[in-house]
């Protein structure tokens, strides 16, 4: 018999509507919630599908601000800040991936707004209570249950537009939030179903979203998963993955969604024998071995495999793996320089992982 089970048992209190169609949900969220100044949030490359949200429920939306950007620029927020003061709004409805929803936790963490969220990648960022903001180059990241959005609307008819790539790179850094809460220090039993879940979501939801991108099934089930992963996330503490595509995202510009999906086959290879009856459950839905399987099946949907092609130089990696170890932190197998800098250079060169590599 296995050890007897102890946990603690926390999880973010947020409002999901889940559903095709359920975007026409939101002028009774808000409603629901008292409000009738919303402020539309979208990046620019959005700004459109913001505006025709905004021209369906008039009476309700105060306008739209459509500059976010990746990693939450605090000059952005500040700009959104003065147009939320400016348009009288009492909320903030974020329709996006996890720059918009950012943006929306940037100026809930200032003026206290209440949230909806409107998600349409996969990153999961909507469903937890984490912060990260850049100053000056910098980038910082928060907790606190401040920013967590009170309302989510799930619509898989909104992914419909997002680019088969996007999916494919989105949908893997999703099952990296899983991948790393199955094995988490502070896991629990009913967090590792959720996560095994949300993978399996995603293992079958990717191929089909390939195959047939207008498949609202497929796009349904990727979408169901993400937020099961990012509850994960939202709920759990994350390792060796989320610490070096931090990293890689910090310090060498590398893209958020591509760099998880290069480097999860091989943080899960590097920790696989480490946390073997964790990870077994996710291992069987990949053959058997996870970081092996991970990286066959990643190849199989047209990811990215390579650090190369995202545009870290070879001369970077000894100073990657630098950065990734300088400040210790909890990790099922020892994070050890010399090992972390022969991970990097699998992955810089696309090679596939081996077990406990
Ligand atoms: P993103 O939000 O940056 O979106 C990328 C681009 O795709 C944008 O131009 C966006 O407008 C567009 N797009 C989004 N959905 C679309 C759709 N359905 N159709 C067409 N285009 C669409 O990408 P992301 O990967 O979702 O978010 C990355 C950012 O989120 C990073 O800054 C990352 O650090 C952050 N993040 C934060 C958390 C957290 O918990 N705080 C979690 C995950 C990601």
């Amino acid at each position: 018999m296995a050890q007897a089970p102890s946990f603690v048992w926390n999880i973010n209190p947020g409002r999901i509507v889940f559903g095709a169609g359920s975007v026409a949900q939101l002028g009774a969220e808000l409603a629901a919630a008292g409000r009738s100044r919303a402020m539309i949030l979208t990046t620019p490359f959005q700004k459109p599908a913001g505006e025709a949200l905004a021209a369906s429920l008039p009476g309700q939306v105060a306008g739209v601000f459509a500059e976010a950007a990746m990693h939450t620029p605090v000059e952005v927020t500040e700009r959104a800040m003065a147009a939320y003061a400016d348009m009288g709004a009492d909320c903030t409805v974020a329709l996006g991936g996890g720059s918009t929803i950012g943006l929306g936790k940037a100026i809930a963490l200032r003026n206290g707004a209440f949230q909806i969220v409107i998600a349409t990648t996969y990153a999961g960022s909507e469903v937890t209570n984490i912060l990260g903001e850049t100053r000056d180059g910098q980038k910082t990241t928060m907790r606190g249950p401040e920013v967590l959005p009170e309302v989510v609307i799930y619509d898989p008819e909104l992914t419909l537009t997002l680019p088969v790539a996007m999916s494919v790179t989105s949908g893997l850094n999703a099952i990296a939030h899983a991948v790393e809460g199955l094995y988490a220090q502070d896991r629990n039993p009913v967090m590792s179903l959720i996560a095994l879940e949300g993978i399996r979501a995603l293992k079958e939801a990717l191929p089909g979203i390939v195959a047939a991108p207008q498949d609202i099934g497929a796009r349904g089930q990727a979408l169901y998963g993400s937020w099961l992963c990012g509850t994960v996330l939202g709920t759990v503490g994350m390792a060796l993955h989320h610490k070096l595509c931090h990293t890689l995202g910090g310090s060498f510009d590398l893209p958020h969604a591509e760099t998880h999906a290069v480097l999860v086959p091989h943080t899960a290879a590097y920790n696989e024998t480490a946390a073997r009856e964790e990870l077994a459950p996710a291992a069987d839905l990949f053959g058997g071995r996870l970081g092996p399987g991970l990286w066959e099946f990643a190849q199989s949907v047209g990811a990215p495999l390579t650090l190369r092609e995202l545009g870290l130089k070879e001369a970077d990696l000894d100073r990657a793996a630098e950065i990734a170890v300088r400040n210790p932190y909890w990790n099922p197998r020892p994070v050890e320089q010399g090992a972390i800098r022969a991970l990097l250079g699998r992955a810089w060169a696309g090679e596939r992982p081996e077990q406990g590599e």
